[in-house]
């Protein structure tokens, strides 16, 4: 079994490759291609809106089986989406994959999305192959472009084939393992052709496969003991070390050919039984919460136990939600076994809500088409219907109840716009698919902003909120009204500050009284918390009955911050005294005299607005290198790093995520188009005094703005 992602920079002939590969598995009985004229489309973009923009951004998983020297092999394929907004799906789907392809084009080699995918990997230790795809194009180079796998990303990467022709000559490849050529014949490439290697080629091959041997013996110490021998590893020996360098992840195996013309696609099916790892290759660890719940929480997910997951189907289940998905045969749940086996008709526990329910169908997924079957063995992935949950849930059995896959790394939100629907009758229809995508996607939310009556949703840039929009329109109908797209700021205090704040009016009939008095402090650094309200009240002062109005009235106070109206993060609100009247005490009352309480103790707290940061990443041709400097320092972005890589230098910094604005073509022009960049969100940074009284000042303006309209 192997469970893969195809990963690869827009373009590069992933949706074709995946074709292929799904035709080469007898998964499905024609080519399409990608935006063919049959009007079909690849199987793995299963979304009109992907096929539009040319963009996978749903990973779907699809089954497929590959026949290897007798023996059969099941795939899963997890399809990896590729733009940088669209990190929390990447993450997830490759929290689920045990190894990957890497496919690169050809003629433009290593471009930012590749760079971004392969931090990501790295993150999680992911082994891959390479496919140089487009070998037919005028222009490839596969030799540039592993230049570009060593230099740019640094990996250990290292031809396994050299191509017979390239551009219109390109016919097939020579493998440097068993020294032969091998062509793809037939109207889809389908029938492999065995033959001697072209005389021509004889020589290069040969220097070739000696270079294979010699960075293989660097990495792998039985390859390294027979070249200090001088001995000539069997091609048994060869391949075993091939696979133990990639798990290790200390090589990169490079595969070739094209995709569109098919050739070189077989090989590289074999590549993924050869050299990739199966499920019990790989270590994965499950999060085993405290007996005593209260404990568990109080101590922090630090505190919690990691248990190994063995892979073992006879084992108590542990399968992750990894993908909600709206299809049209109702609400699917993609799920991977970590341990043990799920059963049709099992009784299945979800750690995260506690609830139990029993699983009415599985299958197995083939993009949009579905096969039923019994049950599903540790490392397999299979969905089920009708089952409410998150994505990053964790089911169990009753025996391994209590055990959750850890938690996934998911990045705060920097980027929010207003959105309304524009006929006033489909707020309902709106409210569903807000819900519907909150929860498939945890970087997507959303929330009121109560002055304005605004719903606001913030996501990981412009253009993951931007396909949300469109999603609304096609897949609900609903047309929006949308607001400028806005940088999240959060809010924080620095220090302790009391409260002690009395709510009155009397205005003929029944009055208003509420008084609170406690303190509101920042939270411990290293706190998971961003909001904790502790009743400290001993007596009666206030009665029961209005403690949730009073932490509900301080939560309306930080969702949306005093200073410039972004959410308070990291802070304790205590409350210890108060006082209530007989009669003019509401719960309304109380709510108010919170909010206004908190208001006027955080002035006192010293306040600081806080901006998102990014990790940006430039790669550049080193003669640029001053340029790309000069530019992030205007940003004032912080520079981590500066690496020379062969001709490249890697410039690592921080800059601010209001500072990136049309950073792509700045970059573009300063580094005659040569240079490259990615961004991932880091962390919110406090921003500095000025900036802060500008933004105050500008919300300021807004507010007063709002309350004339
Ligand atoms: P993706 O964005 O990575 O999924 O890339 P696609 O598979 O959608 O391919 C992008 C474009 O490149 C399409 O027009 C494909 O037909 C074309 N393409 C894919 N593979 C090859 C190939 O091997 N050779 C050539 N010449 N074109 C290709």
């Amino acid at each position: 079994m192997r469970n893969i992602g195809i990963s690869a920079h827009i373009d590069s002939g992933k949706t074709t490759l995946t074709e292929r590969i799904l035709f080469y598995t007898g998964r499905i009985n024609a080519i399409h291609d990608v935006r063919g004229k049959d009007g079909v489309g690849a199987k793995m973009d299963s979304m009109d809106l992907e096929r539009e923009k040319g963009i996978t951004i749903q990973s779907a998983a699809t089954f497929c089986q590959w026949v290897k020297d007798g023996q059969e092999y099941h795939y899963n394929i997890i399809d990896t989406p590729g733009h940088v907004d669209f990190t929390v799906e990447v993450e997830r789907a490759l929290r689920v994959l045990d190894g990957a392809i890497l496919v690169l084009c050809g003629v433009s080699g290593v471009q930012s999305q590749s760079i971004t995918v392969d931090r990501q990997m790295k993150r999680y230790s992911v082994p891959r192959i390479a496919f140089i795809n487009k070998l037919d194009r005028e222009g490839a180079d596969p030799d540039r472009v592993i230049s570009d796998l060593v230099d740019k990303l640094e990996l250990n990467a290292c031809a396994m084939q050299l191509p017979i022709g390239l551009s219109k000559e390109h016919e097939g490849v020579v493998d440097l393992l068993t020294m032969q050529a091998i062509y793809s014949r037939g109207d889809n490439g389908e029938k492999l052709e065995y033959a001697d290697i072209p005389a021509d080629m004889q020589e290069e091959a040969e220097a070739r496969r000696a270079e294979l041997v010699e960075r293989l013996a660097e990495v792998d110490d039985e390859i390294g003991e027979l070249f200090l021998m001088d001995e000539e590893p069997s091609l048994e020996e060869l391949k075993a070390a091939i696979r133990r360098a990639t798990i290790a992840n200390t090589f990169v195996p490079v595969f070739m050919g094209s995709a569109f013309k098919n050739k070189g696609v077989q090989p590289v099916l074999d590549a993924v039984t050869d050299f990739l790892p199966c499920p019990t290759d790989v270590e994965n660890y499950a999060l085993r919460a405290k007996s005593n719940e209260d404990d568990a929480a109080a101590a922090g997910a630090g505190e919690e136990e990691r248990e190994l997951m063995l892979s073992d189907s006879s084992k108590p289940l542990v399968a992750l939600a990894f993908k909600l998905e709206e299809s049209r045969f109702g609400q699917l749940t993609y799920m991977r076994v970590y341990q043990g086996t799920v059963n049709r008709g099992d009784w299945i526990f979800n750690s995260a809500s506690k609830e139990k329910l029993k699983v009415p169908r599985i299958v197995r997924m083939h993009s949009n088409e579905m096969q039923d079957i019994d049950s599903a063995g540790a490392g397999e992935i299979f969905a089920i219907f009708g089952v409410e949950c998150a994505s990053g849930d964790t089911f169990t059995h009753e025996e391994s109840r209590g055990l959750s896959m850890e938690s996934m790394f998911v990045p705060q939100p920097v980027m929010s716009l207003a959105v309304e629907p524009k006929r006033t009758k489909d707020a309902a229809k709106f409210g569903k698919a807000l819900k519907r995508f909150t929860r498939e996607d945890p970087t997507f939310r959303r929330h009121m902003d109560e002055k304005t009556n605004e719903t606001i949703i913030s996501g990981m840039g412009e253009l993951h909120l931007q396909i949300y929009i469109e999603r609304m329109l096609r897949e609900y109908d609903l047309e929006l009204k949308t607001g400028a797209p806005r940088v999240s700021f959060t809010e924080q205090i620095t220090q302790r500050a009391n409260f002690s704040y009395t709510h009155k009016k009397q205005t003929g009939g029944q009055g208003m009284y509420a008084k609170v008095e406690g303190f509101i402090e920042p939270l411990e650094d290293g706190s998971d918390e961003d909001f904790v309200f502790e009743n400290r009240v001993v007596g009666t002062a206030i009665p029961n009955e209005y403690f949730t109005a009073i932490e509900a009235g301080f939560r309306d106070a930080v969702e949306k911050g005093p200073q410039v109206g972004g959410e308070v993060k990291g802070i304790r609100v205590a409350l210890e005294d108060g006082n209530a009247h007989m009669v003019d005490s509401s719960e309304l009352a109380f709510r108010i005299a919170s909010a206004l309480a908190f208001k006027s103790a955080f002035k006192e707290a010293g306040p600081q607005v806080l901006e998102p940061v990014m990790a940006v990443e430039v790669h550049v041709p080193t003669e640029f290198n001053a340029a790309v400097l000069s530019q992030l320092n205007q940003k004032k972005g912080m520079i981590n790093d500066t690496a020379v890589v062969g001709q490249y230098t890697i410039v690592k910094g921080s800059v601010p995520l209001s500072a990136m604005f049309g950073y792509s073509s700045a970059l573009r022009s300063a580094t005659q188009g040569k240079g490259e960049f990615t961004m991932e969100y880091e962390e919110h940074q406090p921003v500095t005094r000025d900036v802060q009284a500008k933004l105050m000042e500008d919300f300021q303006k807004q507010l007063q703005a709002e309350r004339e309209a």
